[in-house]
This record gives structure tokens, sequence and C-alpha cells, in this order.
């Protein structure tokens, strides 16, 4: 949608950020009040009047559609995003089209890796619904091995498990506690543009409502309608995985380790991929599956039927039969290894999976997602902090390069091994002779949960932090 905006009042004027005083000098350069309450929540319904119904079916006070940020998406990049700018003191704006709490497709699994990003928001992770797990039990080849996660002072040495139906909803409550405002049952339908330029300046959404901003950040997801309304599409020299799980009670529900299951067949072909076992600590076990578009046969796959063939092979006593599967099978996209770039352009920056950022080598997002929202807040609490457009936009530029710099060669890397597991006689080859090797494996998990001490360690640390940095980023 393209819109003739009027100018900016001042378009020049940088927010003062952190004080009321900005907030109004803020709203005063918009032409409009500042708002009168900090957060609504639920803006189902809402017209062009900018009043919202709250879920209890009551007035709310008037939403203020005007913000220093918008954020598309309140899953964990969106979230990450609204809590470090509120932190920061800007006045942002989180647009979720569904109401909290809502399903979202995923194993559940949170490394090492996402507990750092979350300790480092502050964000609560002990007690009920938080459980807790020592490393990754592999198996495959006819061999089993279990690994702690690394020792490392860089990351914790242990993970979280925790349902994404309240773990998304946990982390929109804590943006929100910062200070962001989060509108929930807004549906996102197109970019509001200046003429002048193509810049984004807001957002419409489908029920007629705009809001406005000088930045826009897509969250929204793998299939972004934001990023391709701004031109953005998929690219597809890169990969890109497909994943399917359920739940089912277990007593296998408070496993100390996630599991995954190298031996996905098609036929006499292994698969480029696994099947995962992972304990809700509630009672049930997440199960399910994921693959790589890099094996000959990904388009033709029905991945139900593959992940109930896999689950006939488990001991019965384990409970993965249907008359214990507690929710639908369902499935959804990975986007790896940047599927979707520049990651800024025209007022718009690019987080999580909108900007393609699962880690090609295990299928990773939520850690990707929470630190690229974490560089964005950055990235745009410093541009913001600048007297003229062109200092600001000079700042802008930089998210991209920050983000090849944080993942591009590790992620070009990554594009090596699944073209490498998706050839069936490789795939077979690494299990066997991987697997029953305790020194191999141990390399193996740092490399593929990108969990290596950023300065220093030991020697595979070294390695593959020279690696990923020698590896041009693409
Ligand atoms: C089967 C499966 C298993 C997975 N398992 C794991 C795992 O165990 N661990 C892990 O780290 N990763 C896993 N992933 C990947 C992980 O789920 C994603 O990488 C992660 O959710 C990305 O977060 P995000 O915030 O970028 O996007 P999302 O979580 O997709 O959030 C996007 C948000 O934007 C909202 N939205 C979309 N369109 C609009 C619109 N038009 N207007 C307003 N709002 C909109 C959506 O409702 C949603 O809330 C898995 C993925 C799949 C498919």
């Amino acid at each position: 949608m393209t819109e003739q905006v009027p100018p900016a009042g001042t378009p020049d004027l940088a927010p003062q950020q952190g004080t009321s005083s900005g907030v109004a000098a803020r709203a005063a350069a918009a032409g409009r009040q500042p708002a009168a309450t900090a957060t609504t929540r639920t803006a189902g319904g809402s017209g062009p009047s900018g009043r919202g119904v709250s879920s209890r079916g009551t007035v709310s006070p008037r939403v203020d559609t005007v913000a220093d940020v918008i954020v598309v998406g309140a899953g964990p990049a969106g979230s990450s995003v609204g809590f470090h700018l509120a932190t920061a003191g800007l006045d942002v704006l989180v647009l979720e089209k569904t109401s909290f709490p809502r399903e979202k497709v995923c194993g559940d699994g949170l490394t090492p890796r996402a507990v750092k990003a979350l300790a480092a928001m502050g964000v609560p992770f002990t007690g009920e619904g938080w459980q807790r797990h020592r490393g990754l039990r592999i198996i495959g080849g006819g061999g089993r091995i279990e690994l702690d996660w690394p020792d490392l002072s860089s990351y914790p040495g242990y993970g979280l498990v925790r349902a994404r139906t309240d773990f998304d909803q946990l982390l929109a409550r804590h943006a929100e506690k910062a200070g962001a405002r989060v509108l929930e049952g807004v549906n996102v339908d197109g970019p509001v543009l200046d003429d002048r330029n193509g810049r984004i300046v807001g957002v419409s959404t489908k029920d007629g409502q705009q809001y406005r901003a000088p930045l826009v950040v897509a969250a929204d997801g793998n299939s972004s309608r934001l990023s391709v309304a701004m031109g953005l599409h998929k690219r597809d020299d890169r990969p890109m995985g497909v994943a399917v799980r359920t739940y089912y009670t277990s007593p296998r529900h408070d496993d100390e380790y996630l599991e995954a299951w190298l031996d996905l067949w098609d036929g006499s072909s292994l698969l480029p991929g696994y099947g995962w076992i992972f304990g809700m600590g509630d009672g049930t076990s997440n199960v399910g599956l994921g693959l790589l578009n890099t094996s000959s046969g990904f388009g033709d796959i029905d991945y139900r039927v593959m992940l109930r063939k896999w689950l006939a092979t488990m001991p019965p006593e384990w409970g993965f039969q249907e008359e214990n599967r507690t929710q639908p099978i369902r499935g959804a996209a990975l986007p790896m290894g940047f599927n979707r770039t520049p990651h800024y352009t025209r007022g718009l920056l690019l987080a999580g999976d909108a900007g393609g950022m699962v880690n090609p080598f295990n299928g990773e997002g939520i850690a990707y997602a929470l630190e690229s929202g974490e560089l964005a807040a950055r990235v745009i609490t410093q541009a913001l902090a600048r007297p003229t457009a062109a200092a600001r936009e000079r700042v802008l530029q930089t998210y991209p390069r920050q983000l090849k710099d944080a993942y591009g060669g590790y992620y070009t890397l990554g594009r090596v091994f699944v073209e490498l597991i998706g050839k069936p006689s490789f795939m077979q080859f690494a299990t066997k002779h991987g697997v029953k090797r305790p020194a191999i494996m141990r390399f193996t998990m740092k490399l593929l949960g990108n969990l290596t001490e950023t300065r220093g360690g030991d020697a595979v640390d070294r390695l593959i932090n020279a690696v990923s940095k020698m590896t041009p980023a693409a």
C-alpha cells in the first residue's frame, strides 16, 4: 500500500531518549498528544478511532497510533526488539495479529545460547513450566551418546524446554513490563510508504487502522508479508527446512537430555535431518522431525507418515501411540542461513525468521530471533540518537553488516554442511562413524550448536571460531 504522507513535522528531530519530555517532544513533532496509557493489550476491533476493545469486552482508552518504532510480530524476535528498545527509553509499539496465549509450531527447545539471551533480558526462567536439561543424547548409525552442554564462560551449561504457547506470551509481557506497548489482535496487511522516497513510515492493518513510526521492524516470522510487500523475497540459494511436531503423554516427559535421532530413512536413503524427543516436564514429550531441502525427495515426503513410521520403531512403553497423542501433528518451515536479504532497507529492519536466521546446522531459531532482536534494537537506539537523517541512515546501514559479522561466516559453513548431508552416502558415513566417537561428537556439538567461547577457549573453540571468521559471509 502506498500513501502520500504529510511531511513530517521536523524530520531531523532526534528523540530525546528516556525522558518524559522526550516522549512529549516526539509526540509534538508527530502532531499528536502524548499517549494517555502506556499499554493497551488487545486492540481487537479497534477502528480508525484508535479505540481498542479489551479481552474482557470493555472499551479501553484511546490507543496511541504513533511511536518511535513499530515492531510487527510478537514472537521471540519481536518481543526482544520491544524489550530492548523500551529499556533504552524509546516508545515502541509491538503489533501482533494473534492473541496470547496462542499455539506456535515448535520443538520448544532452548539451547544454552537461547538461555543466555533470556538471561540478558532478565526473563525469570525458573519454576513451573520450565524444564531444564543438561545436554544432548544422539542416536544413529547403531550408536548412542550422551553429551553434556559444553562448560563455557560464554554460555550457561544447561538448556531449557518451555511450551511456545506461554513462552511467547511471557516474553511479550516481559517487553510490556519494560515499557513496550504490545497490541494483540492487530493484523498488519502492508507498509505505509512515503511517496517522496519510498521509505516505510508506518503500517496499515486489515481493519483499516494505520500506525506510524519513522522505523519499522519486520519480526513477523517465516512468511514475513511485510518484507515481501517491501520487495524482500525469499532467496532460493539458501537452505530451507520443514519440520512437524506433536505431543504425547509419556514417561519420558522429564528426560534430562534433549534426544536427537539421526536415522530418518526414505527407502534406502538416509535423509538430512533428525527426529527429536524433548521432555516438557508436564507429563508430555514434544516429538517431531525436521528435514532439509538438500535431499532429492524433499518436496515429495509426507512428513506425518514419516513421523508415524519413525515412532512405530520406538519401545511401546514410551507411549508414542495415537491414543496418547494430545495435539494434532502440525508443521512449518524453517528459513535458514539468511534466506531473506538485505536485512535493512528504507526504514525497515528484519529480525528472526523474517530475515531467515535459523541456524542451518541444527534448525534452532529462537536464540537467533532473540539475538537479532537485541542487535536491531541497539542499532535503532543509536540511529535515533543522531541529529540528522543522513547520520541516522549511516547507522541503520550497519545492521546488515553487524549481522554478517555475527553469523555470516558460520552460516556459509552451514550451507556447505547441509549440501554435504543432503548426499545420503555422506550422511550414512558420518552417522555410522561419528556417533560412536565421543571426541568427534563433542566437536560436532559445539559446531552445530554454535557454542564456543567468544574469546580464547580450547583448541576446538579456536578452530571453529577461526574457520567461521575466515569463511566469507554471504
Ligand atoms: C516444527 C518446528 C520446530 C522447531 N523447533 C525449534 C526448537 O526446538 N528450538 C528453536 O530454537 N527453534 C525451533 N524452531 C524454529 C523457531 O520456531 C523459529 O525460528 C522462531 O519461532 C522464530 O521466532 P520469530 O519471532 O522470528 O518468528 P515467529 O515465532 O514466527 O513469530 C512471528 C510472530 O509474528 C506474528 N505475525 C505474523 N504475521 C503478522 C501480521 N501480518 N501482523 C501482525 N503479526 C504478525 C505471528 O503471529 C507471530 O506471533 C522450530 C520450528 C518449527 C517449524
